[in-house]
């Protein structure tokens, strides 16, 4: 009989299960060390998951029958200890699972299970030494395309297929299904360059003689020119296909012109910096700039977290990037974070005209091989010193972390609102610096009501930097009284005279036009003249938004499309009368106003497109848009020379949600889309349209009042108990069957205050109360901010012992810990 295993390894399972699983490792496999994956067996039946290992100890679990590790997958860890410790941390934080933590964190192509499927990499064709087992995998995949890996096990007569499935993954034999999705390749592309000895003023006029007789071929230099800028400090780099497409040439004339020695061609993947571009110095501080950059220094030494309030246009990248470069010298490592990878090319080509090579981007619209790819990296001898990223990217692998930087940090981006963990990757930044013994630099221009609290009572440094960069002047906002502007017909669709005429004095004198609606589509609702009826979605309990350009009804919860109604759906009127505006209206009334103006809109529904978004920005940039019209995506970051004149539609809108945080998000909207105007030389202008013009958050907008905004926000949060006073719980139960949701949220709401009292509300029925078929309650728990973790294991408690109950078990339960 084999002598009893001695060894066992608690492991984390990629499932909502809750704790870690404890399994036996047998003799001759290992030695393991935790953050190794191993495979083992779960749940009844063959299923199989790769799990990662927490810990490895000698104590054998009681009472039970403990089932073997099947195998061990990695020969070092591929998660760090700082990894699983930050995994507990948001674990416990958010009152989710390690499993959910762990599906979050790694990337799927290192998450095997018994579901995972898999398909032909494009090395599957490649005959080496695999041995018969993996060519009788590949085999059956040329026949079947898609196998899981239960079936590659049954196929293979194996009780654990994994370790050969991890070497042709690795090989590149084998792909997750999913990541077929992804190009697999990275995009190479073909450039055009000035062949050695070409690059001076008097050998380009040499070329513009000899091709004097070769109109087409002199063309297609002269584009050449104009784009790659090469007689500039700037030059850029310029694909073929650009070039062809730009002189209206072909690739024969390009190839003709580099027989004659003018060009020559070269490959390289695309998105990856120029490695022949010369590194830019960085530039003189200015005084303003130096005295904050130093006062941030000093602050680190009393604290570990720093935040920077600086107006907008103030230069805080450029005290993020001083401070980069110290710790880089250092060799210890900085993560950047930003709202939205997306939004931030421009950044991104900032920092890496800096600091080439030795920056990786990483996000989740990534390609999975990628992400892997990045990973592993990480873990590897010559790590990236930066990484800059959206919040994913705080669960990637550092070895030495000395700095995280959090620009913007008050956006409400870098909360992860589905699947859990529900993260805010804010305070989660905090905390990962915390396991390094790393810095926090948290930066914006209207600090979250929580920083700016931490701020002001000491907890984290404050620095302030209240000049715009080249002492350029706030801008100038107005205020327009649409109520009055109605009364006095003075609108034209949706604009007041006063808006109108900023616009054309800027398109006059050859500026750029924001205009911000905080909604998309055509018109929100549809009523009937009549009876009142509204067009609602089958599966949601929310009005539809009419898409001119589609000619359809959409849902913005669920997606769902309709055809427009031609009568009422209630009383059967032909008169249905349109209510409300979204960008798509606004763009079409100012191409109408506008008429030689060439105006652009950007919002979800035109940057659906891999590169749709850079596309709108880079010909923004480049001045091929006069009037650029968006939702709250034009707030974010954007830093543009030409933009003068700024406006918002209807600030109203903006103030009215139902939701505490609703004054201080219209705060910094409006102060951050105000900012993105008159960034270079003369003082910006903004307008405001607003029916209720006395609003007290329009008189601090107007006066760039952030203290005065945070001042009057926390007597309102302090008198009703709201963050940063308390820390807050909402939970939402989810049925079919509108009885059983409401009879489990009582019964919750009950068990839960049998512990905190009054400090549960609800149950409630949401304003939008059924999603997708699913009827909708919510509880919202006000936690004490220095008892919240008993209180937070009492919550945990609570729920596994109502929901424990067969009559509730079947509801859902989605827990959010900070709700924004
Ligand atoms: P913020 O992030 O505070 O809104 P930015 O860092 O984008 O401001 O700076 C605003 C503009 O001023 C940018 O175009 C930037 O290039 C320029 N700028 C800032 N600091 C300097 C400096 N020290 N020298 C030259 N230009 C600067
Ligand atoms: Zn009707
Ligand atoms: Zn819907």
């Amino acid at each position: 009989m084999d002598s009893l295993p001695t060894v066992f390894v608690d492991v984390i399972l990629p499932l909502a299960v809750p704790g870690t699983f404890t399994y036996a490792l047998p003799e001759g496999l290992g030695p393991v060390i935790p953050g190794m994956r191993v495979a083992v067996p779960f749940g009844r039946g063959r299923k199989l998951y790769g799990g990662l290992v927490r810990a490895v100890h000698g104590d054998r679990p009681p009472h039970r029958s403990v089932r073997p590790v099947l195998s061990v997958l990695d020969a070092t860890p591929v998660v760090l200890p700082e990894q699983l410790d930050l995994w507990d941390r948001i674990a416990a934080h958010y009152l989710c699972s390690l499993g959910e933590v762990m599906i979050a964190a790694l990337p799927a192509q290192l998450a095997l299970s018994s579901e995972t499927r898999l398909v032909a990499g494009p090395e599957a064709a490649k005959d080496t030494a695999d041995q018969g087992r993996a060519v009788l995998l590949l085999q059956a995949l040329e026949q079947n395309n898609v196998i899981t890996l239960e079936q590659a096990g049954e196929m293979l007569g194996l009780k654990d297929p994994m370790p050969v499935v991890k070497r042709l993954m690795e090989r590149g034999a084998l792909l997750l299904e999913e990541q077929l999705r992804d190009d697999w390749k990275p995009r190479m592309a073909t450039y055009v360059r000035l062949a050695a000895g070409n690059s001076n003023e008097e050998a380009l006029h040499g070329w513009f003689d000899r091709l004097e007789k070769a109109p087409k071929q002199l063309h297609v230099l002269m584009r050449f020119v104009e784009i790659s800028r090469c007689m500039t400090d700037d030059p850029k780099e310029v694909e073929r296909a650009k070039l062809v497409h730009a002189s209206g040439s072909t690739t024969t004339v390009i190839k003709q012109l580099v027989d004659k020695g003018l060009f020559e061609l070269y490959e390289r993947e695309v998105g990856r910096p120029d490695p022949s571009r010369p590194l830019q110095r960085a530039p003189d501080l200015s005084e303003p700039q130096r005295k904050a950059l130093d006062e941030v220094r000093s602050a680190f030494r009393g604290h570990d977290v720093v935040l920077l309030r600086g107006v907008t246009s103030s230069g805080k990248t450029e005290i993020y990037t001083t401070l980069i470069s110290e710790v880089i010298a250092r060799n210890e490592q900085v993560l950047y974070l930003l709202p939205e990878i997306a939004l931030t090319t421009q950044i991104i080509a900032r920092l890496r005209h800096r600091f080439p090579d030795r920056i990786a981007v990483f996000h989740s619209r990534m390609a999975q091989h990628e992400r892997t790819a990045l990973w592993m990296r990480c873990l590897g001898d010559d790590p990236p010193a930066m990484i800059i990223g959206a919040r994913s990217a705080l669960f990637l692998p550092y070895q030495r972390l000395g700095l995280v930087v959090v620009d913007e940090e008050h956006d409400p981006s870098y909360k992860q609102h589905d699947p859990a963990p529900r993260y805010n990757a804010r305070d989660m930044a905090v905390v990962l610096a915390g396991l390094h013994k790393g810095k926090v630099l948290l930066g914006s221009a209207t600090p979250s009501m929580e920083s700016q609290h931490n701020a002001r009572t000491g907890k984290y440094g404050h620095v302030e930097l209240l000049v715009r960069f080249g002492d350029v002047q706030m801008p100038m906002i107005t205020r327009v009284d649409l109520r009055d502007a109605a009364k006095r017909k003075l609108m034209r669709g949706h604009f007041t005279r006063t808006f109108i005429d900023a616009i054309q004095q800027a398109l006059d004198r050859r500026e750029q036009v924001i205009v911000f609606q905080n909604r998309r589509g055509y018109v929100p609702v549809w009523q009937c003249e009549t009876c009142s009826w509204i067009p609602e979605c089958d599966q949601c309990d929310v009005s539809l938004t009419y898409h001119k350009l589609q000619h359809q009804l959409r849902c913005h919860y669920c997606g769902r499309q309709y055809p427009p109604p031609t009568t009422c759906g209630h009383c059967g009127s032909p008169r249905l009368r349109m209510l409300g505006f979204g960008t798509e209206k606004i763009e079409e009334e100012l191409g109408e106003f506008f008429p030689t103006a060439k105006v652009a809109r950007m919002d979800q529904d035109t940057t659906r497109g891999k590169h749709a978004l850079e596309r709108i920005l880079t010909a923004f940039g480049q001045g091929a848009i006069d009037i650029l019209v968006g939702t709250q995506m034009v707030t974010k970051g954007l830093d543009f020379d030409h933009v003068s004149t700024v406006g918002i539609l209807n600030a109203d809108n903006l103030m009215r949600f139902p939701d505490f945080r609703a004054h201080e998000r219209a705060f910094q909207l409006m102060a951050q889309v105000a900012g993105r105007s008159g960034r270079r030389k003369n003082a910006g202008s903004v307008i405001i349209q607003a029916q209720e013009v006395q609003h007290p958050v329009l008189d601090l907008v107007v006066k760039h009042d952030v203290d005065g905004m945070y001042e009057r926000e926390l007597e309102h949060r302090r008198a009703h108990g709201y963050p940063p006073f308390t820390r807050m719980v909402q939970l939402t139960l989810k049925h079919r069957s509108e009885e059983r949701v409401a009879s489990a949220a009582s019964a919750l709401a009950l068990a839960l205050r049998e512990g905190l009292a009054d400090r549960v509300l609800g149950p409630e029925i949401p304003v939008v109360s059924r999603i997708r078929d699913k009827h909708l309650r919510r509880l919202l728990i006000k936690l004490g901010r220095t008892r919240h973790h008993s209180e937070k294991d009492f919550v945990r408690d609570t729920i596994d012992r109502v929901f424990g109950d067969p009559q509730h078990s079947a509801i859902q339960l989605v827990t959010d810990v900070d709700p924004m």
